[in-house]
């Protein structure tokens, strides 16, 4: 069968919320845009724990679009042997797969195309191969935006190698109150990571993200994280839904080479310490699809230079001493005393402020 050519300005690939935030951002200032995403459904299956904070307002109407599940204001810390920590966290919890939904909704109103189902496959001599439902394409396009997730493919074409990722593993469970807060627990068999129990109304979240070396026990770590919360009378033990996926914890990659630029958790955006990554997607996103579309209407790179600059001028600074803490904390999870560890490692306490000497 002879293959399809299509030619754009800009292409990308991965309708996360970084692949639909990008889109969105070069389409709105008229250049022509392909986004092209591997799943048939946009967002699904969730692969979040869902809490998002607050500034998200500015990218997506969380009430008017019935992504909004629940306020959260704090966030509490509980690691074995110590009382519990509590820090003002103000943010909410969502339906990440309506948020996923919305933006790219948001990004076809803006005038992108879009095509699910469809895979960026390879690339030959500039020309980008996709397959999927749909007989195969051939695509050629002026700038190319990798917004494919923590496995990027586009970061690989760019010669970037496989970066370093937490396994995460979640399960939604019946909740026995509601809560307005998250919780995140450190124990010394949640390695390199830790739990979370975070609520979305009568349910919550439950998961474990831990280091890859203990791929083997990730069931076995999950469940014994839930039979203790199960214990403590927090949860019921039942399992309405399963998930989980790869963090991205080892800071940012190298984002741009020639006419193709990273954004989101393919460009390392994701914090290393904490894991939260939706809130960076939406701003590299932005940022990578008004370079993108400068870069077409100047009809040079530099842009996306540009764009490479002011991405480490405004995350660079903060994710490399997050990366720092975490090495620091792998290095000493079992020789140091563990609340010690904890509190030099982890965002609620002062000392992760510090930097390690
Ligand atoms: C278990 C878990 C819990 C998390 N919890 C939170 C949380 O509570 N809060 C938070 O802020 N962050 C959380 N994160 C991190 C957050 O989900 C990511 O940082 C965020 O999704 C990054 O968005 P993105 O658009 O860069 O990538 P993604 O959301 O991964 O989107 C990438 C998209 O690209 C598509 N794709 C990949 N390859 C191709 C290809 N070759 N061709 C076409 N399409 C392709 C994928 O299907 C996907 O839709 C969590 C992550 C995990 C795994």
């Amino acid at each position: 069968m002879k293959n399809n050519s299509l030619t754009y300005d800009v292409l990308v690939i991965g309708a996360g919320p970084a692949g639909s935030t990008a889109a969105r951002f070069a389409a709105q200032k008229g250049v022509k845009v392909l986004l092209l995403e591997r799943r048939e459904i946009v967002g699904l299956p969730v692969r979040c724990a869902e809490y998002v904070p607050l500034p998200i307002h500015r990218y997506v109407d969380l009430k008017a679009s019935g992504i909004l599940v629940q306020p959260v204001r704090s966030m509490q810390t509980y690691i074995e042997g110590e009382s519990v920590t509590e820090m003002t966290a103000p943010g909410v919890m969502i339906h990440r797969d309506r948020l996923d939904q919305k933006l790219a909704d948001l990004a076809v109103e803006a005038g992108v195309e879009i095509k699910t189902g469809v895979q960026a496959w390879g690339i030959t001599g500039g020309r980008v191969t996709a397959r999927g439902k749909y007989r195969p394409v051939t695509i050629y396009s002026r700038i190319i935006i990798g917004a494919d997730g923590p496995s990027s493919q586009v970061g690989r074409w760019m010669g970037n190698r496989p970066g370093n990722n937490l396994i995460a593993a979640q399960i939604r469970v019946p909740l026995n109150r509601p809560l307005d807060h998250t919780r995140v627990y450190f124990r010394p068999y949640l390695f390199g990571g830790y739990g979370w129990l975070f609520p979305k109304g009568e349910t919550a979240n439950l998961g474990v993200g831990i280091d890859p070396s203990l791929k083997e026990r990730l069931p076995e770590v999950l469940n014994r994280f839930k039979e203790e919360r199960v214990a403590e009378g927090l949860i019921e033990n039942e399992i309405l839904s399963r998930g989980g996926g790869l963090v991205p914890v080892g800071g940012l990659t190298r984002v741009r080479e020639k006419n193709m630029i990273l954004a989101g958790d393919a460009a390392g955006t994701c914090h290393p310490i904490t894991g939260a990554g939706v809130g960076n997607a939406l701003v590299s996103g932005e940022m990578a699809g008004q370079a993108a579309a400068e870069a077409v209407r100047r009809g040079n790179f530099q842009p996306l230079e540009e764009y490479e600059d002011d991405l480490i001028s405004y995350l660079g600074g903060r994710l490399s001493h997050a990366v720092q803490k975490r090495k620091s904390m792998i290095a000493n999870w079992s020789n140091r005393d563990f609340l010690e560890n904890i509190h030099h490692h982890w965002i609620a306490f002062k000392e992760y402020y510090r930097d390690e000497t």
